[in-house]
């Protein structure tokens, strides 16, 4: 599978999921994009050193996902996008009677808008090239719920539907839009949750791993960032031309309970 030549543009890809799935694309071929809402020189270092482990042009571009605007620009400062993957993200929780409203706006922006304003710049870009791959990253939380993450529910549930409007639209261009649904991956989105939670259960932080984050994915291990990228690596490939408008789990059986 070569994706020489073609560009990629990941949203929130200097840490994490948006990480492992640059360096999956790179390892495939592609020139890859790096985003953050940060410009400091260890972000373009750290697209200079994909560029020289894979042999592609890798660049950082600053944006800040939250701004529909700079979300608009990225798309247009990276000059290509053939392959966009929406996974900028955060994260709160909190019972929704005292949720702040400022993190609900965010989350809904980050999270959600965002993947709105890339794809409807990224689209005549690709139907310029004749071929395009939208892989939005969304979540086990996408398809189902869990109390107390009521803006991230409704957000990767918004991220799914986007993906099927999104799929339905270009249904007949060499362009698919699909959803990764992870359960949960060891990256510092999770890794933050654990000290707090091992708090408030007065629990050690590997019972918090076991007993309360891994509780609901069957395989009791976390997915990594290594299988989310070579997932998004197959929605690229021939093979996955005809899969559109649907999302691929990677939970370790979560969403079959
Ligand atoms: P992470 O915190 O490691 O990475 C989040 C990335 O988004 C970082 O690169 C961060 O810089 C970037 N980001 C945050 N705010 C931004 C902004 N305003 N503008 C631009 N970039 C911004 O978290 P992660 O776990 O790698 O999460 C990546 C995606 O995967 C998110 O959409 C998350 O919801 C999703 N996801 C994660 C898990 C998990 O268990 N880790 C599970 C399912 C889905």
């Amino acid at each position: 599978m070569s994706l020489k030549g073609k560009t990629a543009v990941i949203t929130g890809s200097n840490s994490g999921i948006g990480l492992g799935v640059a360096h999956e694309l790179a390892r495939a071929g592609a020139d890859v994009v790096i985003n953050s809402f940060t410009d400091r020189d260890e972000d373009h270092a750290l697209a200079a050193s994909i560029g020289k482990e894979y042999g592609v042009t890798a660049r950082y571009i600053q944006a800040d996902m939250s701004k529909p605007d700079q979300c608009r620009a990225l798309i247009e400062q990276a000059g290509a996008c053939d392959i966009l993957v929406n996974n900028a993200g955060i994260q709160h929780v909190a019972p929704i009677d005292e949720f702040p409203m400022e993190k609900w706006d965010a989350i809904i922006a980050i999270n959600l808008s965002s993947a709105f304003h890339t794809t409807a710049v990224a689209l005549p870009m690709m139907r310029k090239a004749g071929w395009g791959r939208v892989v939005n990253i969304a979540s086990a939380h996408g398809l189902t719920a869990s109390p107390f993450k009521s803006a991230y529910i409704a957000a990767k549930h918004g991220v799914v539907g986007l993906s099927k409007t999104t799929a339905l639209e270009t249904a007949r261009e060499d362009i698919t839009c699909n959803a990764i649904c992870p359960g949960y991956v060891l990256t510092p989105l999770v890794e933050a949750q654990i000290p707090d939670t091992a708090k408030k259960y007065d629990m050690t932080e590997e019972e918090v791993t076991q007993k309360v984050i891994l509780e609901r994915q069957p395989s009791k291990e976390f997915a990594t960032v290594e299988q989310i990228g070579g997932t998004a690596v197959f929605l690229c490939s021939d093979a996955a031309a005809q899969i559109t408008g649907t999302t691929i789990s990677v939970d370790g059986g979560w969403t079959a309970l």
